[in-house]
This record gives structure tokens, C-alpha cells and sequence, in this order.
């Protein structure tokens, strides 16, 4: 098999680098070593409930020091959108005070009226209610563009499921009679180009690495970057067969990923 040659990696977090609170063994290890023949690393997350520094803080504190320079989510790949595309906007968020603290320190105009709305933004809201899903509804039945973070079903935590931000954009899209205009987490290839944007490469030289076929694997296929699919969390080798796309490659745990570098040499 023809293998590209690597430059930089962009690695999922929950399940690929972490479980919970717990870095992944061997996800250290790698990321020390592959750092050190000079291979650049992004992380991504489609949760936009947090700061890209909390990110960077949690993984830290797990044992793998990364800098918030080294991370994305689904909040900074809209607000990027927002500020290129639709810049001076007034958007009305269903979303978390990060979110909304994020937007404004960019310079976005926040608004609670629906009538002056151009943008809504729906993203995963631990406070959501019916009076939130009514000025949405009201937004998107006066025109604004329906822009979301991400659209998760469920969020994992460490003892079951939650219900994620695409439950949320679900029912705001229900009332509305509507899908949203715009995603930009996973597998939508948004943090892609701004992994590419700080990293200087093309997307030929980057392999995503992630448990997730449905986000992960369609993303890096989605952004033309080859793939790899880790087995510690979402997907097994026996469910590969149901998507009509594959990963590059398959590996046990983000411990094998050093085997995918300088392949030539051996
Ligand atoms: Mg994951």
C-alpha cells in the first residue's frame, strides 16, 4: 500500500487521545514521539460548550501537555464563519455563555430579538427551553440563516449518553420546518481548513485520526485527508462494513500511530 507522508496529524480527543478522564495509554508516548521528528499536531472537538484553552487545560491536566494553540472546536470554526462570510451580523444564540462570550469577544453582535436576526446560531445549551426554541423558531420563520455548531445527538460521559447539540438543533429545525443552512463541527470539513490555515500545509500532508466513522472518518474524507480509525471508542472492525466510506487506516489505539511514519524506511 502507498502510504503519504505524513507531516501532522489532527486527532480527535474523546476516545482517541482520552476516555473521560483518562488519556488513552500509549496516547503520550506517540504524541511526545511523533512531536519530536517534527510532526505537528492539531486536536479537534466538535464540543462548543467550552474555550479552546479549557480543552487544552483538560488534556494537560490529564498528562499530555498541549497548548491552546494546538486546539479547534466546532464554536471557533463558526465564529471564523461568521467573521468571513456573514461579518456584521446580528445573530441570536442557543447556545452556552462561552459561546456567546466567545462570539462577542470577536467582535460579533449578540442579539436576544428575533426580529433582528440574521444569523441563528444552535449549539448544545444545558439551559435550553420552550422560550429559547420560540425566538429561534420565530429568527429562522423571519429569514435569518440557521447556523450550527454541531449536530451530535448524543454527548458520552463517563456513564452513559446525553442528549447533544443536534438534539437541540433538531427540535429548533422542527419548529422552524427547516434544516440548518450551515454545520461546522465534524464531519463537516470547517476545523479542517483552519487546522490547515495554522499548520501551512496542504490537506495531502495531514491524517485524521479518530474513533468515530460517522464524524471522523467522513471528515478527514470530506477535507481530502487520509484517515485512520482508532478502535478505543466508537466503532469496532466488524461495524466498517456498514458505511459506504473506510479509513485509510485501521489501528488498535493511537499507541500503533507511529507505525503510519516513515514507513518507507522499513
Ligand atoms: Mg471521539
Amino acid at each position: 500500500m502507498s502510504r503519504r507522508q505524513y507531516r501532522a496529524i489532527l486527532a480527535d480527543l474523546d476516545g482517541t487521545v482520552n476516555r473521560g478522564r483518562t488519556l488513552l495509554p500509549g496516547a503520550r508516548e506517540t504524541y511526545l514521539e511523533l512531536s519530536s521528528r517534527g510532526i505537528g499536531w492539531i486536536f479537534l472537538s466538535n464540543n462548543a460548550t467550552v474555550l479552546a484553552s479549557d480543552l487544552a487545560e483538560g488534556i494537560s491536566r490529564l498528562g499530555l501537555a498541549i497548548s491552546e494553540r494546538q486546539v479547534l472546536n466546532s464554536a471557533l470554526a463558526l465564529i471564523h464563519g461568521v467573521r468571513t462570510e456573514r461579518a456584521g451580523s446580528k445573530v441570536l444564540v442557543v447556545g452556552e455563555t462561552k459561546l456567546v462570550n466567545g462570539l462577542t469577544a470577536a467582535g460579533v453582535r449578540v442579539i436576544e430579538d428575533p426580529q433582528r436576526a440574521d444569523i441563528v446560531v444552535a449549539a448544545m445549551d444545558r439551559q435550553f427551553n420552550y422560550d429559547k426554541l420560540k425566538r429561534a423558531q420565530a429568527a429562522l420563520l423571519g429569514g435569518a440563516l440557521f447556523w450550527a455548531t454541531n449536530t451530535d445527538a448524543a454527548l458520552p460521559v463517563e456513564d452513559g449518553l446525553l442528549p447533544g447539540a443536534g438534539s437541540i438543533v433538531a427540535a429548533i429545525g422542527t419548529a422552524a420546518g427547516r434544516a440548518p443552512d450551515r454545520v461546522f463541527g465534524k464531519p463537516s470539513p470547517d476545523m479542517a481548513y483552519l487546522a490547515l490555515a495554522l499548520l501551512g500545509l496542504p490537506a495531502e500532508s495531514c491524517l485524521v485520526v479518530g474513533d468515530r466513522m460517522e464524524t471522523d472518518i467522513l471528515f478527514a474524507r470530506n477535507a481530502g485527508m487520509d484517515s485512520a480509525l482508532v478502535l478505543t471508542g466508537a466503532a469496532s472492525r466488524g461495524a466498517l462494513k456498514e458505511f459506504p466510506y473506510a479509513p485509510d487506516h485501521v489501528l488498535e489505539s493511537i499507541a500503533d500511530l507511529s507505525s503510519l511514519f516513515y514507513s518507507e524506511r522499513r
